[in-house]
Parts: C-alpha cells; structure tokens; sequence
C-alpha cells in the first residue's frame, strides 16, 4: 500500500520529498508476501463472499461491480508501471489463470445460478461460464472431481481471464524504483514508535533503528500509516478524532501446502467455495493454483489460527495494548453480537492436521495426508469499527480513514486488500491533497496512470473491452 502511494506521489509531484520507514530489512516481506496471501487478483469472478445473498433471497451484486471495477484500476496503474520500465517483466508478480467457484446441494446451487445470471448481464462479467456438468467440471478441475460422490449434484462458473498475483514481488520492485528516485529515501530495519502532532503544524514521527538503537524524530506535513496489521495502533497514536471507536483483533492464517507435485500439475485455476456458517468472509475456502518464483504451487485454506500479534513480526502484547477507553466496549460488544463468529474462530484453532485434510476432501475428494503440510500465512487484524452508540460491529472490506484536515491518512482491513491497492491510493488523493488533486497537471497524470479510475465501467462496455484488452497485452495476459 505504501509502496503504490509513493510511486502515485512521486509521479504526480516529481519534487515531493518522500521518507519511508519500514521495520524489517526489506519490504514487502509481511502480508504482502506471497506465501502470506493467497494471491487472488480479487476481481469478484469467484468469490461468493462478494455478491451475499439477503434474507429475502435475492443477491446483492453491489460489492461485486465495485470489485471488479477496481481490479481494472490496478490492472491499469500496473501496466503503467511497465510501460515507464519500473516493473522489467510482469510475469515477476502475474499470472493469468482461471477463477471459478464451485458449490454442491440444492440451495447453493440455486444461488449460483442465479448469481451467474446476474452478473453476465453486466459487461464486466461477460465469458463467465456456468455448467452443472460432471464432466465440464472434470474437464476443468480433475482434482476437485475425482473420486467425488456422483449422486451429490453440483455446480460452478469459471472465468478465464482471472489472475494470480504475488504482491510480495511487486511491492519489492515498485519499492526498488522508489529508493532511486530522487527526493526519496527508505530506511530499513527502521521502525516508526509514535506518531504526534507537531507544534508548528504537521506531525513528528519518532522512529527507532532496530539495528544501531539509534532513536530519530522526522518532521512531516503528511502521514501515510501503511503498516499492515500494525497501522491501527500507530492510528490510535497519531491524536486525530478519526481514530476513536477503532479496535481489532488478530486472526493468523494457514494454509495446506500440497508437496506432490504430480497433484500440482494436475490443477490449474482458483476454486473459491462458500463460506461455512458463522465463518467470517475471510475465511471462504479455496484451493488454487499459485506461481511464486516462477514455480507452479497448489495451497488450500485459509484455516483460522490464534495469536495476539497484529503481525507475523509483531509482539505478543499487541493486542492487549491495543485496548484504549475509546474502543474497549466496542470490542466487548462486537464479541457479543458475534457469537457464531467466536465460536467458528475457537473450533478453527482446536483443529487437527488431520481435520485440516478432512475439510479439504470437500474440494479435493481423494487427497492424502502426506500430502499436505501446514504453512504459516498473514496476519489479520479484524476491524472494529463503533457503531451505534457503545456498539462495536466488524468491518470486513478495506477502508481508508482520513484526518478531517487531509494530514494523515492510514489503511485498515485485509479484503479486497492489496488487489484494489492502487484505486484506494487513488481515492485518498483528493482528501489528502484537496488543491493539487484538482489542477490540471494532477488530473492529467491520474488519467496516464488510470484511464479508468472515477469511470463506471460497468456501464462503458467499449471502454472496459478496450482498456482490458490494453492492460492484457502490456502484462502478459493474453
Ligand atoms: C491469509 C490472507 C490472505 C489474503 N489473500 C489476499 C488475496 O488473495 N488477494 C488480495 O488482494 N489480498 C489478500 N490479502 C490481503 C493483503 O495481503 C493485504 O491487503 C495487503 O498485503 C496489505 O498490504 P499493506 O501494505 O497494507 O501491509 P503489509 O504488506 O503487511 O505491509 C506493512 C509493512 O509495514 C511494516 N511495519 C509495520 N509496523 C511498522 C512500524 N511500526 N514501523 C515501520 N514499519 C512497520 C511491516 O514490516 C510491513 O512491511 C490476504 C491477507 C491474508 C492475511
């Protein structure tokens, strides 16, 4: 996230001064690491958690349009970012590949029917396929068909021109760009402890290096906290009014990796499932197809795991340091109005290896225990967010929270994450940098950048063939 708002910045200001900070010795190496996520270029094709269905049945394909309509955004500031020689070879961080979603029993069934319908009415969803067959989906996913119950009926939809991405290697090369460039610098192993409001106006941000001790104040007129897990406590320190009423909770993830590679060669797409009762949003099962560092790899999950960290790096204490006036009832009040959620998160850390593989019989039917193994992924911090007077209610998209002056703007939330980086970059600009944001040298760079930011796609069929078709080529999608 830092690292799309640096480059953004410097591209619309060359003279912007830029200091980033980052705690460990290169970046990218915390959620954005590609083992740490699953890689999915979100782009609503497959995940069923996007487009939910209400009380009365019908399907609330909002989320799923405004989605997708983002992912052509990255796509865009991506292939710019080719196209300028920041980024030499886009299949360093993508991949074409399948996003289907794949469900059993007469119900979900019948709302994926119905979701297909919906969606292919709208351009952006158009060439999305939808079968009942056996066979068709044998065809496309052998291991998800093989040795399944023939009289369990089931569906799927697949659409060919998903992605797989690794923001691991993509945040290491924009950030590479951006420590060449001047009026910037980077400093590693340097980790930001608090963040206050300076006398003069702006902010001061103390930082420790972790390597030499060596403790430094850097004076700003702006803070972008980009910190992960880790931005909601530097939120709380940074004194702004916006940051009352937040609070989260961590939620490591795992993953199955498979080691058979006979079983990884045999599988080629993401398979996206629905959610289990009480699973939060997050935690939709999938089994995909991933390629990291030019090898092809097959993981299934996310399982949920317990830890207090608000990174995979982080402390032990982090979340009970987290806990301020402002946002204890909130969290209390959340945890209780979540019951089924508190419940699935418990009977999700009790688990087994053993069960681990049982639940993934559901999208692979004849899989093995040896060949699977458990890998660690991200951290998660759930937000909590006040809602009605003490009442806490979970957030579960990716939100920006702004100061009301523009001087600091910091990144909560995990879904649709890193896939929709550039366009929620994109929108803070003008909270951030009111006067810039609207001069013609700003709007006519944002326009190189992202043809297509601010314009509703969905409903300019031409314009999204002709910019897909643009991006496709430029990263290697075709
Ligand atoms: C299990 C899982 C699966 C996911 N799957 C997907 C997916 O399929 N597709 C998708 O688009 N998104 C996915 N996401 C979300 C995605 O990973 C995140 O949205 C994205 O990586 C967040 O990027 P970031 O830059 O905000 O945070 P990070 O990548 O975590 O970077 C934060 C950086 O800040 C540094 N830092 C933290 N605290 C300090 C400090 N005090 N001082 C200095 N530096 C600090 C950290 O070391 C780190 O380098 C997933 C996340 C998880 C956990």
């Amino acid at each position: 996230m830092s690292a799309t708002l640096g480059i953004i910045l410097k591209e619309l200001n060359p003279e912007i001064t830029i200091q980033i900070f980052e705690k460990l010795d290169q970046p990218g190496l915390e959620s954005s690491d590609a083992w740490n996520n699953a890689g999915t270029g979100h782009s609503a094709f497959c995940e069923l958690n996007y487009t939910p269905q209400k009380e009365d049945g019908s399907i609330d394909i909002s989320k799923a349009l405004k989605i997708c309509q983002d992912f052509e955004v990255s796509r865009e500031f991506w292939s710019y970012l080719v196209e300028k020689g920041y980024i030499k070879d886009p299949s360093s961080f993508i991949t074409r590949i399948s996003h289907m979603s794949f469900v059993w029993g007469k119900d979900n069934i019948e709302y994926l029917k119905k979701r297909h319908q919906l969606l292919t009415q709208n351009a952006m969803f158009k060439g999305m396929a939808y079968t009942e067959d056996r066979d068709q989906v044998k065809e496309w996913v052998p291991l998800v068909m093989n040795k399944r119950d023939s009289k369990s009926p089931i569906a799927a939809t697949s659409m060919g021109i998903g992605t797989d991405v690794n923001f691991g290697s993509l945040t290491r090369q924009m950030m590479d760009k951006l420590s060449s460039m001047p009026g910037v610098r980077v400093h590693y192993s340097v980790e930001v402890l608090d963040i206050d409001p300076y006398k003069k106006g702006g902010w001061i941000v103390e930082t420790k290096n972790n390597i030499t001790g060596e403790e430094e104040d850097c004076i700003t007129k702006f803070v972008f906290i980009g910190a992960g897990g880790a931005t909601l406590p530097l939120l709380k320190d940074a004194e702004i009014k916006e940051r009352k009423g937040y609070g989260g909770f961590p939620v490591s993830g795992l993953w199955l990796k498979c080691n058979n590679e006979s079983l990884i060669e045999q599988h080629n797409a993401k398979v996206y499932g629905k959610a289990s009762v009480g699973a939060p949003p997050m935690s939709v099962p999938h089994i995909d197809t991933r390629l990291i560092d030019g090898k092809k790899e097959l993981l299934f999950g996310p399982f949920a795991g317990f830890s207090m960290r608000f990174l995979k790096t982080g402390s032990r204490l982090d979340l009970a340091k987290s806990f301020r006036i402002d946002n204890v009832l909130p969290m209390v009040s959340a945890g209780l109005r979540n019951v089924p959620l508190t419940k699935y998160l418990i009977e999700q850390v009790r688990l087994s290896h053993e069960d681990r593989v049982e639940a993934l019989k559901e999208y692979v039917p004849a899989a093995k225990l040896g060949d699977w193994e458990l890998k660690q992924a991200g951290q998660r911090v759930q937000v909590i967010k006040k809602d009605h007077g003490v009442k806490g209610k979970l957030e579960f998209g990716t939100e920006a929270v702004v100061a009301a002056d523009g001087s600091v703007a910091a990144l909560l939330g995990a879904s649709p994450g890193a896939s929709t980086a550039a366009s929620i970059m994109f929108s803070i600009l003008p909270k951030c940098f009111k006067k810039e944001s609207k001069s013609e040298a700003w709007q006519v760079k944002l326009k190189e950048m992202s043809p297509s930011f601010g314009v509703m796609l969905a409903k300019e069929e031409a314009l999204l063939n002709a910019t897909r078709q643009r991006t496709g080529k430029i990263l290697g999608l075709e």
